[in-house]
């Protein structure tokens, strides 16, 4: 895989060349601070069926942000866990959520989005659980009953056809995949969701909308960054809105 192999290049680089920002590519920085500082720009996005009923992010998926965690996520800078994790715990405060689930009567669990089996396999690394993890253990610190679980899974959808016909077909078969949540980690437990990027909202849904199934309740869902809210600044929107 192309990304296997740049990371590996990367690593190999790292070794004799100082790195740059993940963001900017300022010298010997792993994020510099202006680039760290788009990560305490709070947004929230609503996540229906869950006790607090939003997701928080880090910052807006736009911009220095959007390379910083492109870089991350998809060419290997696993250098990125310690900043994006500062910032998440950072997060976690901001949202004023240890006293809420200080309070809660049952463990809690951080529980990482699951990625396609494809895309595990690209990256080689399930890039959300040493975020997962941190947190999990500053968590902990803080006297909250919490650890970290790969509670969900993605996997091919079964009892598809193998022959298509065509390239849409195709894409509609690929895009089929079911999530599936750990009962024996789940029930009975208090969940927070984690995510790299909120786009649509439609992941974490389909994660809260699993973890109950699975007996579980989702607390709230975290994320590093939340696309742009689409602008409203649109003739008919302007009309339905007057
Ligand atoms: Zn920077």
């Amino acid at each position: 895989m192309v990304s296997n192999r740049s990371s590996v290049w990367r690593a190999m680089l790292g070794l004799v060349l100082p790195r740059g920002c993940a963001s900017c590519d300022a010298p010997d920085e792993v994020l510099c601070d202006d680039c760290a500082g788009l990560l305490r720009e709070y947004v929230t996005r609503p996540l229906p069926g869950s006790l607090l009923g939003v997701t928080f992010a880090c910052g807006t998926y736009q911009g220095g942000l959007r390379r910083a965690v492109l870089n991350w996520k998809d060419h290997g800078d696993q250098e990125c866990n310690r900043p994006f994790l500062a910032a998440c715990d950072a997060l976690i405060d901001a949202a004023q959520l240890p006293p809420v689930l200080r309070k809660l009567d049952a463990q809690v669990l951080v529980v990482p989005a699951p990625s396609s089996p494809s895309s595990m396999r690209e990256r080689g690394r399930r890039h959300l659980w040493p975020i997962a993890k941190g947190l999990a253990h500053s968590l902990a610190t803080r006297g909250i009953d919490v650890r970290a679980a790969n509670a969900l899974t993605i996997v091919r959808a079964r009892g598809k056809s193998v022959q298509t016909s065509g390239a849409g077909e195709r894409a509609a078969r690929l895009t089929e995949h079911n999530m599936l949540g750990d009962r024996r980690k789940l029930a009975g437990k208090y969940v927070l969701l984690l995510d790299d990027i909120v786009t649509t909202g439609t992941t974490m849904r389909r994660c809260t909308q699993t973890v109950r199934q699975a007996g579980a309740v989702v607390v709230a869902g975290l994320a590093l960054a939340a696309t742009p809210q689409k602008s409203r600044v649109t003739a008919q929107c302007d009309i339905s809105a007057t």
